[in-house]
Order: structure tokens, then C-alpha cells, then sequence
């Protein structure tokens, strides 16, 4: 059966995902208020979000994108993460916010934490859009969470399926049956 929108169950409505959106960025902007901020964008589901995010911070910041893959078949995560892209800023005695699109098992953050602490940041915290608990393989602490959400397989809102539905202005569920 070919990917089809009629198969995406609306979760987070445009509104909803919005105002949660600027509530995160004000807090954000308080929390590092005077300091010396780098603002790391996931590629590429963090598109969106981090579009958003970022004009809803009244702040003077950095803005950087890093690439990573994590290699697993379909929806799921190994853990393995190579740099595709990497930031064009160093973050060196500087405050690091991540901005990551979902955290599944979390393997994939762990792993980008690691290698941005190897770098020495003054510090280093992790806002996502979404959560799913309930999948965690790792610990790992996100700081800021725009939503939690229960084990489904989420799109739109910059999430795809093989590439596909990004540019949805909301969150679905996608139904393959
Ligand atoms: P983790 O390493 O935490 O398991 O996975 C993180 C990455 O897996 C996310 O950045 C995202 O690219 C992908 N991912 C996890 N859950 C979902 C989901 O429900 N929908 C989509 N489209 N991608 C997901």
C-alpha cells in the first residue's frame, strides 16, 4: 500500500504544537539570559521546530546545524552515529543548547551529548519537541519538553516516513494497517 496523508491520525494540532512552542522559548530565552549561547540544530527533523523555536527566543544567539545518522532498518534506532555535517562554530567554554526534533530510545542523543561534552562547552543542555518515554534504551536528560507522548510512530512537523510528509504543519500518527 503506497504512503498516503489519509493514513495520518492528527495528534498535536498546529495551535497546541505553537503556543507549547513559544511557552519553551520563553523559558529558554530567561534560562540563558545574558550568557554566551550556541543553538545546535539535529538534522534534519529539527527543521521546523527549530525555525520556531528559535524566533520565539528574544535573545542574541548562534545558530548552528549538526548532521548525524543513526544507522537501524526502518523505525528503529542501533545506536551507531556517524557525522554527516558538522557544526561550523566551535562551542569551547560556551553555552550549548541541542535542539532535537524527538528522543525515542535515546541512543542517538547519548551519543551526540558524548561527543559535544568531549568539546568542552561551558555547558550543555537538550530541548526536544517531543518525547516518548516509554522507549527509553539510555538515560539521557532532556532538559526542555515541548510534548510526551505515548509509543506511536509520529509525523509531520518536520518528522518524515522514508523521507516524506515533513512539511506537515502539525503532529500524526501514522496508521500503516
Ligand atoms: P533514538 O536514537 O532516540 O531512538 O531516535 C531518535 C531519532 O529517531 C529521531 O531524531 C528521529 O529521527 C527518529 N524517530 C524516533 N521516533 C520517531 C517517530 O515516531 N517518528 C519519526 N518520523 N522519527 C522518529
Amino acid at each position: 500500500m503506497a504512503m498516503s496523508r489519509s493514513r495520518i491520525y492528527p495528534l498535536l494540532a498546529e495551535e497546541p504544537l505553537q503556543a507549547r512552542i513559544r511557552e519553551l522559548g520563553a523559558e529558554i530565552a530567561r534560562d540563558y539570559a545574558g550568557k554566551d549561547l550556541v543553538v545546535i540544530g539535529l538534522l534534519n527533523g529539527v527543521y521546523m521546530f527549530f525555525s520556531d523555536l528559535t524566533r520565539s527566543m528574544d535573545l542574541d544567539f548562534e545558530v548552528t546545524f549538526m548532521q548525524v545518522a543513526s544507522y537501524g532498518a526502518g523505525t528503529e534506532s542501533t545506536g551507531e552515529v556517524k557525522i554527516l555535517h558538522d557544526l561550523d562554530r566551535s562551542i569551547r567554554g560556551r553555552h550549548a543548547l541541542v535542539v532535537e526534533d524527538i528522543v525515542d530510545t535515546g541512543l542517538t542523543l547519548s551519543k551526540v551529548r558524548k561527543l559535544l561534552l568531549d568539546r568542552e562547552p561551558a555547558s550543555l543542555r537538550i530541548v526536544s519537541l517531543l518525547d516518548k518515554p516509554s522507549r527509553r534504551r539510555v538515560e539521557v536528560p532532556v532538559d526542555y519538553v515541548g510534548f510526551t507522548i505515548e509509543d506511536h510512530f509520529v509525523v509531520g512537523f518536520g518528522l518524515d516516513l522514508d523521507g516524506k510528509f515533513r512539511n506537515l504543519p502539525y503532529v500524526g500518527i501514522y496508521n500503516p494497517a
